[in-house]
C-alpha cells in the first residue's frame, strides 16, 4: 500500500509516516476534527528510489565531503533531478490519485514532507524539508516528488553529515490534506499561558489562519471561563485584511476585509462554546495545556495544529489550583552595601567568587555570584554557571551587560569598587533592574527549566505589528533562547565572540591552523543561529572587535597599541586596512548562502561614508557573493554615516541599522564603558534622534529599510520615537523582546487612530 490514512497512525509509526503524520493521526483516533488526510508512506519513497532503479545512483551523487563546498552543491542538485526527473511508477501514482480522488471532487490539498529524523532531539531539521499549498490534482504526484527531493538540497546534505546521519538512513513521508478552505480562523489556548488560570483565550480574523499567525492583521480576543463558559472579556479589532484563496489561480492571496465586517465580530456565541468544548476535549486528550491552530468553514470547527503549552511554571500553577506552600520561605535580603548600573533584569542570590585572572574561573561553582572587573569571552562558561554577575567597569552595553543579558543571567555592572568591597564566600542578594548588592539572601534551588523556556513569551499572542520586532544574539549558545521569544529574526549576530574564543587573534589561528578552518569555525558559529531561526531572516555583522580585546589573545602581543581603541583600528576600517582577513569572513559568508542559508544577510560595522561601503562592496563581490540577490547593509554607528547617508544608499544598501552603542558614545563624547561617565550617556539626546530622524527620512525616500540594534531598542520611549518615525524594524534583547512587540503594536494603534480622527 502506498498510501496510509490517518486512522490506521499513531504516535508509534514514526518510522513510516514521519512526526508530523504521526501526530495528525494521533488527533484523528481521539476524534479530533482534524481535517482528512493521507499520508504517502516511508516505505513508497524507499519503493520508488528502488524500483525505479536510482537507488545506487543517488547515494552515490550525495557521497561527497561535506566540506567540499562546490561539489556538494553540485551533488545536491544532480539529486534532486533525479528524483523529479524519474517518472512515478504506474502502481505508486495510481494509488495516490486513487486516494486523492476519494476525498471529493476536485479538492484542493496541502502536501507537507513529514521527515523521520524532523524533530529528533539535538537534531532539528525543522523546516528543512518542502510544503505547497493549494494542490490540484495535476500536480499532486509531482508535489510528491518534490517533497522527496528536497531530501537532497544542499543544506539539507551537509546538515545530515554534521550531524553524523547518512543519506542512505533518512526517509521521507508526504502528507496530502484537505485545504479548509477557512471562513474564520485563529489560535486558541486551552488554559491561560502564564499563570495556568482555566481560562480560554482565543484570538479571531476572518479568512485563513495565515493572517492571524503572520500578524497581518490585529485579530478579536475573547477570553472564556472553563468552568462557567462565561464570556470573561471580549475585545473585537479592526480586521483590515484577510488571506483566502483565489478562485481562479488556486493560490492564497492578501485581500481587503469589506467595510462592513472589519469592525464586526468574527465569532458568534455559539462558535465560541463549540471551541471552548473543543479545547476541553484538547486538553483532556494530551493532559495539558495546548496552544491550538483552529479554522471554521462553512460552520464546522477544525483543528489544524496543537502543541503543549510550555509557559507555565509550577508556581503559577499551583497557585490557580489554590495550592499555597505556607508563606514566605527564606530570610528578607538585608543591608544595601554596594550599587552600581542595573544591566540584566532579575534577582539572585548566592555567594561571590572575586575572579581576578582566569586560572580563578574555576573556583565558580553553580549559583555563584562572579564579582570581576570586567567580563571576557573566556568567562562565557563560568558566567552560565553563575546566578548572578558583578563587574567593576563597562556600562550597559559592555561586554558583561551584552553576555549576561543572552544568559538570562541578572547582572550589575559598573560598581567600581566590587572586587574590592566584596569578598570570596560572602552571600549576597544582587537586583540586576535596580542594580543592587544587598547582604545576605537565600539562594534559589539550581533552575528545573531551562533558560530557552523562561524566554518563551508569557503572553497568550504574538502581539501584531507593522514594524518588524527582531532579537540580538552574540553568543551561538543563545540562539535557542532567541528563537524562543518569537522574534521576527535576528537584527544583529555579533561574530566577535565566535572569533574571540579561538583564544587566538585571527591572523594567528590562520597562521597555526589554516584559513578553511578559521571559515569553517565562522559557518559554524552563523549557522547555528541560522539554523535556529530558519527561515527567518538572520543578520550577521562582519568582525569588529577594538585591539584591546584582541590583546588579550593568543598573537596579540602583535596588536598596535592605541590610546583609545573605541577610535581606533575597529570595524570596516580594519577589514579594509587587511583585506586578507576580512575576505576570509567573506569567504564564510559565501559558504553560508551556497549551503542554502539564504536567510543570513551581511552587515558592516562603523562605516562613515559611501567610500567604505563601495571598497567593502568590491571585496563582497570579488570573493563571489552577489550583492544583486544577497540582503546586505550597514550599521550607522557614527554621525558621519548619518550625515553621509544619500550616498551610503546610493551605494546599493538594502539596509541600515542604527548602532546606538555607539552612535550615542561618538556624537556626545562619552565612551560607552567608561561607568564614570554612564549617567551623561543619553540615546535619547536630541543630538541623537537627529541624527536618527534624518537617516530614517533620507532612506524612506530612497526605499532602503531601517533598523535599530543598539541597546536602546529595547527602550519603550526609544521604540515610541523610531516607530513614530517610520523605522522598518526593531531589534530588541532577548528578555525585552515581548515588551517592545507590545509597545510597538501600542504605538502603532494611536498612528491609525491619530490617522482617522
Ligand atoms: C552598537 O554600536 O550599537 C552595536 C550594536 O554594536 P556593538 O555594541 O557591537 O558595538
Ligand atoms: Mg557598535
Amino acid at each position: 500500500m502506498a498510501v496510509l490514512w490517518l486512522d490506521d497512525i499513531g504516535a508509534d509509526d514514526i518510522g513510516t509516516v514521519g512526526g508530523k503524520a504521526a501526530s495528525l493521526g494521533e488527533m484523528w483516533t481521539a476524534e479530533l476534527p482534524v481535517p482528512p488526510a493521507f499520508v504517502v508512506t516511508t516505505e513508497t519513497y524507499r519503493s520508488f528510489i528502488e524500483e525505479t532503479g536510482i537507488d545506487e545512483e543517488l547515494f552515490a551523487t550525495v557521497d561527497v565531503s561535506p566540506e567540499d563546498s562546490k561539489a556538494l552543491a553540485a551533488a545536491a542538485e544532480r539529486a534532486q533531478a533525479l528524483v523529479t526527473e524519474t517518472p512515478m511508477p504506474d502502481d505508486l501514482r495510481a494509488e495516490i490519485l486513487e486516494a486523492f480522488d476519494s476525498m471529493g471532487e476536485d479538492p484542493s490539498v496541502a502536501v507537507r514532507s513529514s521527515a523521520t529524523l524532523e524533530d529528533l532531539e539535538g537534531a532539528s531539521f525543522a523546516g528543512q524539508q518542502e510544503t505547497f499549498l493549494n494542490v490540484s490534482r495535476e500536480a499532486v504526484v509531482d508535489r510528491v516528488r518534490e517533497c522527496w527531493a528536497s531530501l537532497f538540497t544542499h543544506r539539507a546534505l551537509y546538515y545530515r553529515r554534521e550531524q553524523g546521519f547518512t543519506h542512505e538512513e533518512v526517509d521521507i513521508a508526504v502528507v496530502v490534506q484537505e485545504m479548509v478552505d477557512a471562513d474564520k480562523s485563529g489560535v486558541l489556548f486551552t488554559s491561560n499561558p502564564s499563570t495556568g488560570v482555566p481560562e480560554v483565550t482565543i484570538e479571531a480574523a476572518w479568512g485563513l489562519g495565515e493572517a492571524v499567525v503572520s500578524g497581518a492583521v490585529t485579530p478579536d480576543n475573547y477570553i472564556l471561563d472553563r468552568a462557567s463558559g462565561e464570556l470573561k472579556s471580549e475585545t473585537v479589532a479592526q480586521k483590515k485584511v484577510m488571506f483566502v484563496r483565489d478562485a481562479d489561480t488556486g493560490e492564497t492571496v492578501e485581500r481587503a476585509v469589506p467595510d462592513q465586517k472589519r469592525g464586526e465580530r468574527v465569532l458568534s456565541d455559539d462558535e465560541l462554546a463549540e471551541l471552548l468544548e473543543t479545547g476541553e476535549l484538547i486538553e483532556s486528550y494530551y493532559g495539558q495545556p495546548q496552544d491550538v491552530e483552529w479554522a471554521i468553514y462553512d460552520g464546522d470547527v477544525y483543528l489544524l495544529q496543537s502543541r503543549p503549552i510550555t509557559t507555565i511554571d509550577a508556581a503559577a500553577s499551583e497557585a490557580a489550583a489554590g495550592i499555597s506552600d505556607g508563606g514566605e520561605n527564606g530570610d528578607e535580603p538585608g543591608e544595601l552595601i554596594l550599587s552600581g548600573l542595573g544591566a540584566t533584569p532579575g534577582r539572585a542570590a548566592g555567594e561571590v567568587r572575586i575572579v581576578r585572572k582566569l586560572d580563578q574561573l574555576d573556583k565558580v561553582e553553580q549559583g555563584d555570584i562572579i564579582v570581576t572587573e570586567m567580563t571576557t569571552p573566556d568567562m562565557v562558561p563560568a558566567m552560565k554557571r553563575a546566578a548572578g554577575i558583578v563587574t567593576d567597569e563597562g556600562g550597559t552595553t559592555s561586554h558583561a551587560a551584552i553576555v549576561s543579558r543572552e544568559l538570562g543571567v541578572p547582572a550589575v555592572v559598573g560598581t567600581e569598587t566590587g572586587t574590592e568591597e566584596l569578598h570570596d564566600g560572602q552571600l549576597v542578594t544582587i537586583d540586576g533592574e535596580k542594580g543592587t548588592i544587598e547582604a545576605g539572601g537565600e539562594p534559589d534551588p539550581p533552575a528545573a527549566e531551562e533558560a530557552v523556556e523562561e524566554a518563551r513569551p508569557e503572553t497568550p499572542v504574538k502581539p501584531m505589528t507593522a514594524t518588524e520586532v527582531k532579537v540580538n544574539v552574540s553568543i551561538p549558545d543563545a540562539a535557542r533562547r532567541a528563537a524562543a521569544t518569537g522574534a521576527d529574526g535576528v537584527g544583529l549576530l555579533r561574530i566577535e565572540h565566535m572569533i574571540l574564543t579561538l583564544n587566538k587573534t585571527p591572523a594567528r589561528y590562520i597562521a597555526d591552523n589554516s584559513k578553511g578552518e578559521y571559515i569553517e569555525r565562522i559557518v559554524e558559529g552563523v549557522r547555528a543561529v541560522a539554523d535556529e531561526f530558519y527561515p527567518r531572516p538572520v543578520r550577521a555583522r562582519t568582525l569588529d572587535a577594538p585591539t584591546d580585546e584582541f590583546r588579550q589573545l593568543q598573537g596579540g602581543e602583535d596588536e598596535p597599541r592605541e590610546h583609545n581603541p573605541m577610535l581606533g583600528y575597529r570595524g570596516i576600517r580594519r577589514s579594509l586596512d587587511s583585506p586578507d582577513v576580512f575576505r576570509h569572513e567573506l569567504d564564510a559568508f559565501r559558504k553560508l548562502y551556497e549551503l542554502g542559508y539564504d536567510n543570513v544577510e551581511l552587515m558592516l560595522p562603523l562605516v562613515n561614508d559611501a567610500e567604505d561601503v563601495l571598497r567593502a562592496k568590491r571585496l563582497m563581490e570579488d570573493v563571489g557573493i552577489d550583492t544583486e540577490k544577497r540582503t546586505w547593509g550597514v550599521m550607522i554607528e557614527t554621525p558621519a554615516s548619518a550625515l553621509a547617508i544619500e550616498g551610503i544608499a546610493d551605494a546599493g544598501v538594502d539596509f541600515v541599522s542604527f548602532g546606538t552603542n555607539d552612535l550615542v558614545q561618538y556624537t556626545l563624547a562619552i565612551d560607552r564603558n567608561n561607568e564614570r561617565v554612564a549617567d551623561r550617556y543619553d540615546p535619547l539626546h536630541p543630538a541623537v534622534l537627529e541624527l536618527i530622524s534624518h537617516t530614517i527620512e533620507v532612506c524612506r525616500e530612497k526605499g532602503v529599510s531601517t533598523s535599530i540594534c543598539g541597546q536602546a531598542g529595547s527602550d519603550p520611549q526609544m521604540v515610541r520615537y523610531l516607530v513614530e518615525e517610520g523605522v522598518t524594524s526593531i531589534s530588541a534583547n532577548i528578555d525585552a523582546v515581548r515588551d517592545v512587540q507590545h509597545e510597538v503594536k501600542r504605538v502603532e494603534q494611536r498612528l491609525l487612530l491619530d490617522s482617522v480622527r
